[in-house]
């Protein structure tokens, strides 16, 4: 019997999903259907629980859901108990398993795909929401020389910083302050409005990397400040889209699909 997955969210228009997941399980020849359920705002376990009555084996969780989804599981891994979201579920009799793979995607497509290390780097991450928290960890766990936080509202960044110190140093940026740094990354989503998040002065004076995690949208305005800044390598989110369902894929079937061909693929030029 086809094994079923999909993802829940809403809107869903624009998303990638289900191709991608599609081509991770023609990869292995497995025998599985992805698809797309854009559940109402207010009625998400309604819809999960429909799902799993239906014999659903798992599923991918995004906006509005996944701090929905994270209160619905019966066990968490180590990754989304620290993001306090998640946005893979696995369903094993009457359990609802959570996982969050966005940090360990993003940290796979600096360093694998991208080729920079955050080891021994000074390493700058924008934002406090879901994204921010489930790639703190992964990022320190790295081992950067030096690791600081910023967000609009400081208080969120300070949770974020205290729910993982016991890993290691991780600071609060000052933007008043002159901070310069190797890798910065944008986590906030105010690409997807247009903008560009308040930034240290001199953040990017020696700056190797700006990633935005933001995808789909072009040059966004704070990879435009980063290259008018003279910063040499600008990516967006689109490989840490597709590792991230590539770790999805793995927890799931016990397989890691290739994805460089699916991030060629999706990429937009940041013209
Ligand atoms: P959340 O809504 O959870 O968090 C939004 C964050 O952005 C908050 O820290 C918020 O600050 C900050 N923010 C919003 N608008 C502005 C602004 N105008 N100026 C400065 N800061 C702002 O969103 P997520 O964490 O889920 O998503 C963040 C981004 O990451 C989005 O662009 C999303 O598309 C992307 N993403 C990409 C993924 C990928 O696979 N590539 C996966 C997941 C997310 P405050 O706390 O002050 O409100």
């Amino acid at each position: 019997m086809t094994d079923r997955y999909a993802v829940f969210g809403n809107p869903l228009g624009h998303s990638k999903s289900p191709l991608i997941h599609t081509t991770f399980a023609a990869e292995f020849g497995e025998d599985m259907d992805y698809g797309k359920i854009e559940a109402p705002l207010d009625g998400f376990a309604a819809a999960l629980e429909a799902f799993r009555d239906a014999g659903g084996k798992g599923c991918n969780v995004t906006a509005p859901f996944k701090l929905e989804a994270f209160a619905l599981a019966t066990e968490r891994t180590e990754a989304a108990e620290l993001a306090g979201a998640t946005n893979t579920l696995r369903f094993e009799g009457g359990a609802i398993l959570a996982d969050n793979t966005d940090g360990a995607g993003l940290v796979r497509d600096i360093v694998e795909n991208l080729g920079h290390r955050l080891k021994g780097k000074r390493v700058l991450l924008l934002g406090a929401g879901g994204a921010a928290r489930g790639a703190a960890l992964p990022i320190l766990r790295q081992r950067p020389a030096a690791f600081d936080l910023l967000n609009r509202t400081v208080a969120k960044a300070e949770a974020v910083r205290d729910l993982i110190r016991d890993h290691g140093e991780i600071g609060i940026a000052d933007p008043a302050a002159v901070n310069a740094y190797d890798i910065v990354i944008n986590a906030t989503s105010a690409s997807l409005v247009g903008a560009c998040p308040a930034l240290p002065r001199g953040v990017f004076a020696d700056c190797g990397l700006a990633y935005d995690l933001a995808y789909g949208v072009g040059l966004s305005p704070f990879l435009a400040v980063a290259r008018a800044a003279g910063v040499p390598f600008l990516a967006d989110g689109v490989g840490m889209l597709v590792e991230q369902a590539a770790a999805a894929f793995q927890w799931w079937r016990g397989k890691r699909p290739q994805t460089r061909a699916l991030i060629e693929a999706l990429t937009i030029p940041l013209s």
